[in-house]
């Protein structure tokens, strides 16, 4: 199938969503230095799960970002979309914890009237956190699956939907697709498709959010950065000049 995609399908009481991730992944790497194919392999992951979650957004939710962190490694992977399609991703180091090996995922959700509301659930690996997430935060009798095609990820999300009950036999029936990841194969499958959305790399920082950032910066220290500072996005590397009073 295409990849900067998102696809919604319908098969019985059990709604499907397939994201597939290519340039997105790549211009993502390029920005956050990933050479790492581990690494590479670890944002597919988390950047085809984003956009599933990004897909099912509630009305009033501008954008949310899934963090996944790994508690050995010290490594982040910080992935952002907007309902509109646009993602974006900041990989980060943090202190490892030496005597723990799991992956914490942290899904912040934004909205423009509620604020944040994030919730956090930690798994033995990327699968298991986002297993926690789907049972523990979304409390949904749901599967994900992420499949790799060389440097292409895609993932499916299959959710029963309120009083479903069909989720095991959907899964069974959409299991040729994991295999060939043609669509064809869905709609054999006696899956409806509903709809697609183009996924496309993009920034949520502005001249205002960089305003923010500089005012909350200790005076003792922004006194130092000069008349006009320059803070630069983590995510997509955009400087923005702050005039600094
Ligand atoms: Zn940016």
């Amino acid at each position: 199938m295409k990849s900067e995609i998102i696809q919604r399908y319908i098969h019985g009481d059990t709604l499907i969503i397939v994201s597939s991730l290519h340039g997105i992944c790549e211009e993502i790497a390029k920005n956050q230095d990933i050479t790492q194919n581990s690494s590479y392999l670890s944002l597919g992951i988390a950047a085809a799960f984003t956009a599933a979650l990004a897909a099912e957004q509630k009305e009033d939710e501008t954008y949310l970002t899934a963090c996944f962190k790994w508690t050995k490694t010290g490594k982040s992977i910080a992935v952002t979309a907007f309902g509109d399609g646009r993602m974006c991703a900041c990989i980060e180091s943090f202190a490892p914890e030496a005597d723990t090996d799991s992956t914490v995922l942290e899904v912040t959700r934004h909205s423009d009237v509620g604020g944040e509301y994030r919730s956090v659930v930690i798994g033995k690996n990327v699968q298991g956190a986002i297993n926690a997430y789907i049972s523990e935060s979304m409390q949904r009798n749901a599967k994900w699956k992420t499949i790799r095609d060389g440097r292409k990820t895609t993932g499916i999300f299959v959710q029963e939907l309120p009083g479903g009950a069909d989720l095991r036999k959907t899964w069974d029936d959409i299991k040729p697709f994991f295999k060939v990841l043609d669509e064809n194969e869905l709609i054999n499958a006696g899956c409806e498709f509903l709809g697609e959305r183009e996924l496309k790399f993009g920034c949520h920082c502005s001249r205002r959010s960089a305003q923010r950032i500089l005012e909350t910066i200790p005076p003792s220290e922004r006194a130092a950065l000069g008349k006009t500072a320059e803070i630069i996005c983590k995510f997509c590397g955009k400087k923005y000049e702050i005039q600094n009073e």
